[in-house]
C-alpha cells in the first residue's frame, strides 16, 4: 500500500489535468489547480479505525495528502488541535453548542503551519531549492521555518507593518526577507518578478497546489473529532480563503469515501473585516467573483487580502453549503477577543475573534439557531499580536505597595 494515494491535479475552471510528479503552478487558464486522489483505492484499503490508531498529527490522513515518500515529510507533528466547547461564551451568545477549533496550538502559533508542512514537504519531494512568497506574516513565518528544516532557501516578501514577530520568525530561519511599503497584493507583484527573473518556485497562496492540502486537514479533524459527523455551521476568518476552500474539499472527499453522512454539509461562513470585505460584498451582490478592495485595512492582519485568487472557489463553497459571508468591525473584533479571554480563558488572535463576533451577529439575526452546533476557527495565538489592543493597568503609589 502506498503512503499517498494522490492521483493528479485538476483545474476547477477548465478541467484540464496535470501530473503531480513535476512542478506545477497555475493552470494555463490562470486558475489554481486542485489535487485529486484515488478515492476508490482509499476506500478499499483505509478505514476510520486505522486512522484512529495513528499519530496525533495531520499526517494521520497521509493517503489523502500529496506527499508520496515518507522520507520527504517535513513535520513538527502539527495538527490534531483541540476542539473545545465554550459553555460560558455560548450561553452569553445564545449558542449553547459553541466550539472553538484552536489552531493556536500548532507550531509557529498559527494554522499556516498546516499548509507549510504539506507544501514544503511536497516542494522537497519535487526537488525545489528556492521558493518565494508574499505574506501578511504568518505564512511567511511558517514556510520559512519549515523550509529551513527541509534545506530549502525561502524568499519572503511582506508589508512593513505586518506583525513584528513574524518578521523575526522569517529572519531567524535564514530566509531572505524583503519588506514592502504596501499591501500583500504589492508584495505579490515583487514575488512575481522574483519568480520570473530567478526561476524560483512560486509558493504564493494557491499558486502551488499543496498548501490547501495541508489546510484541508482541519476539515478531516473536525469530522473525526465529532465522531465522523459534521457540525451545522463553521465560521472561518477569510483572507485568501484557502482554509475554507480546503475544509469544503475535505468534507466532499469524506462524503465520497462514505465516512460522513451524505445528506449534510455544514453551512460555511466566510468572516471578514469591514475594512477589507471583498468576499462579503460579492456574496451580498450574489456574484461568483470578487472585486479588488481599494485601501483595505484591518488589524486582523491575516485577513487583509484585497483580492483573493481563489475567490470563485470560496464563493462556490459558500453557495453550495447554504452558507454566507459576514463582515465585522474592528471594534467588534477587539470586544470579542476580550470576551473569549474573560469568559473562557483563551487568548485568541484577532482573526479568530472575528469569527465569534460574526457568530453573535448571525445568532441575533436568527441565521444561526439556538440548537445549531457551531464551530469558530481560531487560526492563531493571541500572543503573536502583542499590540492588538491596550492593556488596562491599575497603578499604585510606591508607599501603598510597601504597606501591602
Ligand atoms: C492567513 C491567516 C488567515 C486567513 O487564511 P486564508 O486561508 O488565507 O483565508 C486567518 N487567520 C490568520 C491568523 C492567518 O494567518
Ligand atoms: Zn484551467
Amino acid at each position: 500500500m502506498t503512503y499517498s494515494m494522490v492521483s493528479h491535479l485538476t483545474c476547477p475552471k477548465c478541467k484540464e489535468t496535470y501530473d503531480a510528479d513535476s512542478i506545477q503552478q497555475l493552470c494555463v487558464c490562470g486558475s489554481p489547480l486542485l489535487v485529486d486522489y484515488k478515492l476508490d483505492e482509499v476506500k478499499k484499503h483505509v478505514t476510520k479505525d486505522m486512522i484512529a490508531e495513528r499519530e496525533q498529527s495531520l499526517w494521520r490522513y497521509h493517503e489523502l495528502l500529496p506527499v508520496k515518500g515518507v522520507v520527504n515529510k517535513v513535520s513538527f507533528e502539527e495538527g490534531m488541535t483541540p476542539l473545545l466547547s465554550l459553555p460560558a461564551l455560548g450561553r452569553m451568545m445564545g449558542i449553547p453548542n459553541l466550539y472553538i477549533k484552536d489552531e493556536g496550538m500548532v507550531p509557529t502559533g498559527s494554522f499556516k503551519a498546516r499548509g507549510a508542512a504539506v507544501g514544503v514537504s511536497k516542494a522537497k519531494e519535487l526537488g525545489v531549492q528556492n521558493l518565494a512568497m508574499p505574506t501578511n506574516g504568518n505564512a511567511g513565518a511558517a514556510w520559512s521555518l519549515y523550509a529551513a528544516k527541509a534545506g530549502i532557501q525561502a524568499h519572503i516578501v511582506m508589508p512593513e507593518d505586518a506583525p513584528e514577530i513574524t518578521r523575526k520568525e522569517v529572519s531567524i530561519s535564514g530566509a531572505q526577507l524583503y519588506l514592502v511599503n504596501g499591501l500583500i497584493s504589492d508584495a505579490g507583484k515583487i514575488v512575481a518578478d522574483l519568480v520570473k527573473e530567478e526561476g524560483f518556485y512560486d509558493a504564493s497562496t494557491l499558486k502551488e497546489p499543496y498548501r490547501i492540502e495541508g489546510k484541508k486537514t482541519m476539515g478531516y479533524e473536525i469530522a473525526e473529532q465529532l465522531n465522523w459527523t459534521v457540525p451545522d455551521v463553521i465560521l472561518y476568518p477569510t483572507g485568501g480563503g484557502v482554509g475554507l476552500i480546503g475544509i469544503y474539499k475535505a468534507l466532499l472527499e469524506l462524503q465520497m469515501l462514505g465516512w460522513i453522512p451524505e445528506e449534510k454539509l455544514p453551512r460555511l461562513v466566510a468572516v471578514q473585516s469591514e475594512g477589507c470585505a471583498p468576499i462579503v460584498k460579492a456574496f451580498d451582490e450574489g456574484r461568483t467573483e470578487s472585486d479588488f478592495w481599494e485601501n483595505s485595512t484591518t488589524h486582523a492582519f491575516g485577513i487583509n487580502v484585497p483580492k483573493a485568487i481563489g475567490d470563485f472557489l470560496v464563493l462556490d463553497a459558500i453557495y453550495q453549503t447554504n452558507g454566507c459571508a459576514m463582515a465585522v468591525s474592528e471594534e467588534e473584533i477587539r470586544t470579542f477577543q476580550r470576551k473569549v479571554a474573560m469568559l473562557e480563558g483563551q487568548f485568541v488572535c484577532p482573526e479568530g475573534a472575528a469569527t465569534f463576533a460574526a457568530a453573535k451577529k448571525l445568532k441575533d439575526r436568527d441565521w444561526i439557531k439556538e440548537d445549531d452546533e457551531v464551530i469558530c476557527l481560531n487560526t492563531g495565538l493571541g500572543i503573536k499580536y502583542p499590540d492588538a489592543f491596550d492593556v488596562e493597568v491599575k497603578t499604585m503609589e510606591p508607599f501603598e505597595r510597601i504597606r501591602l
